[in-house]
């Protein structure tokens, strides 16, 4: 499996594992096998075996998930993404609930953000990512695709052609030439259910960033909210330290994922509107309780500009975001600057 080493959106300040009565010892531990990146692990444990006990579970459920979710390899034992996509235009593919579960949430997304973030993207985010590995192995062939090959593979992303049939828990993509891509949505997905399942067996307070994602459950030592800080996109120290307790912050931006064509970059975050990567900020992030919203709306509030993703944060509860613009500028939404801790 291909494995990518990527700078961290957010890095973990501090972590607590578990509530416990014994005196409490932090260890930290990271995965590079899980959603083509790397994920942080930090907290607080009687000892070192009841840590890893409790990291190898955290570890066996993201890899499900992460193998459901996979567009580019298959498992001998499972049907998974790449198999509904390699099924296209042929037959439904019979899938475990959690992809049906996924897929229903992404069709939420789509229709709550105008289509704006669309997992039957797919053909063209495609496109973008072979321009993405040509150049990140040869610089000197760098290109970007013509107009002409995005619009063409654009008539094969209608989200009502990917048909998901509950009762059988099946998913059929209507068209050969479609395809599935959940990388703005699957991580912060799996990792709220995961997260879900560990805080109904008792988990009070760990702190997990996956890639980028990070969500809380419960508060840190002492019951004190966990200190994350988040990137700065334009270099130098952390923009801000957020107090999270009980919730997700998850970052968007165009600083990690790219490669450049005649002095620009061309990041991985597409405008289904132009077919090419958006342009409207150099970073956002959301937070919220869910972190399967929080992920999906931080990619959602990076290709729109600042009043519609104000107007959508602000049409749902509990929702704050940050955006920083090219200048360096930050804007807030209402509630956002209650959480900053520096
Ligand atoms: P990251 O995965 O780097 O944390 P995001 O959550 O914003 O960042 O997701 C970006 C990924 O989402 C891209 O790598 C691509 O797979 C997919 N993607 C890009 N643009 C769109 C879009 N408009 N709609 C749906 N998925 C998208
Ligand atoms: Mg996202």
């Amino acid at each position: 499996m291909k494995k990518r080493m990527l700078a961290f959106a957010a890095l973990l300040l501090m972590g607590l594992l578990h509530a416990c009565e014994k005196p409490q010892q932090k260890f930290e531990t990271e995965f590079i096998d899980l959603f083509d990146t790397v994920s942080q692990v930090v907290g607080y444990a009687a000892d070192y075996k009841e840590f890893s006990k409790f990291t190898k579970k955290l570890h066996e459920a993201l890899l499900e998930y992460h193998k459901l979710y996979d567009i580019y390899n298959s498992y001998e034992e499972v049907n998974n993404l790449k198999t509904i996509n390699d099924s296209a235009g042929k037959s439904p593919v019979k899938v475990d609930k959690r992809i049906v579960e996924l897929i229903i949430f992404s069709k939420k997304i789509h229709s709550q953000t105008n289509g704006l973030v669309n997992i039957a993207l797919g053909p063209v985010l495609k496109i973008w990512h072979d321009f993405r590995t040509l150049a990140a192995e040869n610089p000197k062939e760098a290109a970007v695709p013509e107009i002409a090959l995005l619009k063409q593979a654009n008539e094969y992303t209608n989200i009502e052609d990917v048909l998901v049939d509950e009762a059988a828990s099946t998913v059929f993509l209507r068209y050969e030439g479609m395809a599935l891509d959940v990388g703005a949505i699957a991580k912060g997905y799996a990792l709220e259910r995961v997260c879900e399942a560990f805080e109904h067996a008792g988990y009070k307070s760990i702190l997990i960033n996956l890639g980028g994602n990070v969500r809380a459950i419960g508060a840190g030592q002492n019951d004190k909210p966990f200190r994350v800080g988040i990137k700065n996109p334009l270099g130098g120290k952390f923009l801000n330290i957020i107090a999270v307790r009980d919730r997700s912050l998850v970052s968007s931006g165009g600083y990690e994922r790219y490669y450049m064509f005649n002095g620009r970059r061309y990041h991985h975050i597409i405008d289904p509107n132009t077919l090419c990567p958006s342009d409207y900020f150099e970073a956002v992030s959301v937070l919220c309780r869910d972190s399967a919203l929080a992920d999906a709306l931080s990619t959602a509030i990076f290709i729109m500009d600042y009043e519609s993703g104000l107007a959508l944060i602000n049409s749902l509860e509990g929702v704050e975001a940050l955006w920083v613009l090219h200048s360096g500028e930050i804007k807030y939404s209402k509630g956002f600057k209650a959480f900053i801790v520096n």
